[in-house]
C-alpha cells in the first residue's frame, strides 16, 4: 500500500487554499499501481453477492468500472446533477468544499440488489453518505464502500460506518 501511496500526488492549495488536493491520475497512469488499486478494492467483496458498482462522478467511474469488471457484475453511474439523461433519483450533500447533489437513474437498482459504491477518496463523507441513500431509495442494499484514500482527521469512514454501511480503503492521508 506504500507504493500506492507514493503514486498519488499531492497539489496543495487547490481547488482552493488549506486543501491539499491528492490526486489520483499519477496513480491511474501506472499500469502496476492501477492494477494493484482495482485487486485491492475488489478483495474484501469478492466472497460476496454484488449485483452492480455504483461509482460516484469523475474518478469513481474509473475505479468502480474496473472494479465492476473484477467483481463480474454491472456498473452504475451516481453523477452530478443534471447529467443523467433518464429520469432520476436525487440527493443533496454537502461536500469539503461545497453543497451539490448527485443524481441516479430511478430504474438503475431493482429491489434487493446488492450494490458496492466505490470512490476516489472520502474525507467528510458527505458524498458516499448521499450515495449510500440513493442506493436505498431505490431499493437496493449497500454491500459496503470501497476507497482508495481516506482522510481519517475528517471522519468520513466512522460517520458512513454509523449509518451501517461497511467501509474499506487503501491508504490514509493526514491533514483536509
Ligand atoms: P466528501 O464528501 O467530503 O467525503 O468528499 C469526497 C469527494 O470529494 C470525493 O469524490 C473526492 O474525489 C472529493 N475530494 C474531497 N476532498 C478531496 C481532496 N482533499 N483531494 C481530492 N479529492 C477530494
Amino acid at each position: 500500500m506504500e507504493n500506492l501511496k507514493r503514486l498519488i500526488r499531492t497539489i496543495p492549495d487547490y481547488p482552493k487554499p488549506g486543501i491539499m488536493f491528492r490526486d489520483v491520475t499519477t496513480l491511474l497512469r501506472d499500469a502496476d499501481g492501477f492494477e494493484q488499486a482495482i485487486i485491492a478494492l475488489a478483495r474484501p467483496f469478492e466472497t460476496e453477492r454484488v449485483d452492480a458498482v455504483a461509482g460516484i462522478e469523475a474518478r469513481g467511474f474509473i475505479l468502480g468500472g474496473a472494479v465492476a469488471d473484477r467483481l463480474g457484475c454491472g456498473f452504475v453511474p451516481i453523477r452530478k446533477k443534471g447529467k443523467l439523461p433518464w429520469k432520476t433519483i436525487g440527493q443533496e450533500y454537502t461536500l469539503e468544499y461545497g453543497v451539490d447533489a448527485i443524481e441516479i437513474h430511478e430504474d438503475a437498482i431493482r429491489t434487493g440488489e446488492r450494490i458496492l459504491i466505490v470512490d476516489d477518496l472520502i474525507a467528510t463523507g458527505g458524498t458516499a453518505e448521499a450515495a449510500a441513500k440513493l442506493v436505498r431509495r431505490s431499493g437496493g442494499e449497500v454491500v459496503g464502500a470501497a476507497f482508495v484514500i481516506d482522510l481519517p482527521e475528517l471522519g468520513g469512514l466512522g460517520k458512513l460506518e454509523e449509518h451501517g454501511v461497511r467501509c474499506h480503503a487503501l491508504v490514509a492521508f493526514e491533514g483536509h
